[in-house]
């Protein structure tokens, strides 16, 4: 049996991954009517933030980035933060409001401290800091042990601003490491995405 925590920034929440480092991000989109020149357009634009073709008559332009933010309000604030990035960025085209201003959404990235996503294995954090408590004194240290894990329990997390493109493959990694199959990752990737990279470099660093 597996389980899998994929509740983004709120993985923390869970105590065996109270000691991994992400951080919510929130963010706003700001919904606008297609007119004038916007009607015309072909592809995705992108800028500071970016302005896509029309979906059902408006385009979904965004994004806000607010750092430690976990609130889901509408904010008239944000989606003046989105159109004048959009004004600044394409200056020449008019963005003609209707008289009520912009709708839009407002929700929670969860980013890491290394901006790389999270799936894995969970870690048991006290065998796993003790198996390679040589690392304190020696960050090249070879130590042939596996990774002491909680039984059963992964985590795919950390997905940042990228999560629908990410998340399928990080998917079928962990897939591969339940099953014991081949992974459709090299192994310096799997690596870089795992969960306890950051207890490793937290005993290389001596933060524990
Ligand atoms: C404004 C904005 C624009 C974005 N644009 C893009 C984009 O263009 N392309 C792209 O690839 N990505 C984009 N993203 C990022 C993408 O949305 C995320 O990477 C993706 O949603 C992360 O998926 P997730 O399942 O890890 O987390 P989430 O989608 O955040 O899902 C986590 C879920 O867990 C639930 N949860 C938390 N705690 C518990 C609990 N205790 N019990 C039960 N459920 C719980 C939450 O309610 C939530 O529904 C954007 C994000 C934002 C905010």
């Amino acid at each position: 049996d597996a389980a899998v925590i994929t509740t983004a920034w709120e993985a923390v929440n869970d105590k065996r991954l109270s000691w991994l480092p992400v951080q919510p991000i929130r963010g706003q989109t700001s919904h606008i009517d297609s007119h004038g020149p916007l009607v015309a357009m072909k592809c995705t634009v992108c800028h500071e933030g970016y302005t896509p073709t029309a979906k059902m008559g408006q385009h979904c332009v965004g994004a806000t980035y607010g750092l430690n933010d976990t609130t889901t309000d509408e904010r008239p604030e944000d989606h003046e933060t989105n159109l004048n990035q959009l004004r600044a960025n394409l200056p020449s085209l008019p963005v003609l409001l209707s008289p009520q201003g912009p709708k839009g959404q407002a929700s929670i990235r969860c980013a890491t401290a290394d901006y790389l996503p999270v799936a894995g294995p969970v870690p048991n954090e006290t065998v796993f800091l003790a198996t390679y408590d040589g690392l304190r004194h020696d960050r090249k240290r070879i130590i042939d042990a596996k990774q002491p894990s909680v039984a059963g329990l992964f985590v795919l997390t950390g997905l940042g601003s990228r999560g629908l493109t990410s998340a399928p493959l990080l998917a079928e990694l962990l897939v591969s490491q339940m099953m014991n199959t081949p992974p459709p990752l090299p192994r310096y990737l799997s690596k870089a995405v795992s969960p306890a990279r950051f207890l490793r470099r937290k005993l290389v660093k001596g933060l524990t």
